[in-house]
């Protein structure tokens, strides 16, 4: 297969293994009512694959001269809408109006977590999400309390999705071959019936706050909370270090917060 140059800056490195393509393919599992979305199409490796499985497909693709490349090679265009746009500006709600749609791409890895959080925040339009990341990366999204990759990828990603990591990739599988090694994994939001925290944005400063100081106990990341009166003690044990912390005992602990700055405020007001 030949390749147009690549572009460092677009993370551009091509599928390049037609037996990956075809296991990406078939793990994706492709519906004929299937609306699909793909982040980053460059020369199309895997979208000629899903073309003949889908109903309509969406290609996001940054790169001009691959938009273009993609406008004159790919067959059944009936099907396929290009949009030559930076996905991080693609606002599904807009484009999509209610129609829910499956993700896939394999993802320019500078911006990959990013590019997840950005579709995530669209999550009741999103069915699922197949993605081929750096592998370092699915370890984290699936790292489970306890374990070296645990943190507060794994938290953010799980709160919102079952993770699962499909297929381990071998950087020889792509042109140029990259760095690092990948894995293609499925994330599938609202599928998860555990307990929500009242503010997510408080969960997520919370996590944050938790994992700047990832070998402090939480005695200490929780200080300011604990100096204000809130007791914890009852949910978790403050010599614990975050990385030992589930994620429902981090969504106890933010909804704890949340219940004191309300009352806070009630006493306030009254
Ligand atoms: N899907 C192709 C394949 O598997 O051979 C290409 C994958 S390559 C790792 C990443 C693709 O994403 C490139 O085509 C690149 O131009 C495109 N890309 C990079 N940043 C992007 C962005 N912000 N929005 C949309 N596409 C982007």
């Amino acid at each position: 297969m030949s390749f147009p140059k690549a572009k460092k800056r677009f993370g551009q490195n091509f599928l390049n293994n037609k037996v990956v393509i075809n296991e990406i393919t078939k793990v994706i599992n492709v519906q004929q009512d299937d609306i699909i979305l793909e982040i980053g199409p460059g020369t199309g490796a895997l979208t000629k694959n899903i073309i003949p499985l889908c109903k309509e497909i969406i290609l996001i693709e940054i790169d001009f001269g691959l938009a273009m490349l993609l406008k004159r090679t790919l067959p059944e265009q009936q099907k396929i809408n290009i949009l030559n746009i930076d996905a991080l500006d693609f606002n599904p709600t807009q484009f999509m109006k209610n129609r829910r749609f499956r993700l896939v791409g394999n993802l320019p890895y500078n911006i990959s977590t990013p590019l997840i959080f950005h579709f995530l925040s669209f999550s009741p339009a999103v069915i699922d999400m197949h993605l081929m990341l750096q592998k370092e990366v699915v370890e984290r999204i699936i790292a489970q309390p306890g374990q070296k990759s645990y943190g507060r990828l794994s938290i953010m990603a799980q709160y919102q999705c079952d993770v699962h990591k499909l297929l381990d990739v071998d950087a020889s599988s792509f042109q140029p071959i990259p760095k690092v090694q990948s894995a293609f994994a499925r994330l599938v939001p609202n599928s998860k019936e555990s307990p929500k925290a009242i503010d997510e944005k408080l969960l997520k400063t919370l996590v944050n706050q938790c994992f700047s100081k990832r070998r402090k106990i939480l005695k200490n990341s929780l200080k300011s909370y604990l100096d204000n009166g809130i007791e914890f003690d009852n949910i978790i044990d403050l010599s614990l270090r975050p990385e030992n912390i589930s994620i429902e005992e981090f969504v106890e602990l933010a909804n704890k917060i949340s219940e004191w700055e309300i009352q806070n405020l009630t006493e306030k007001q009254g």
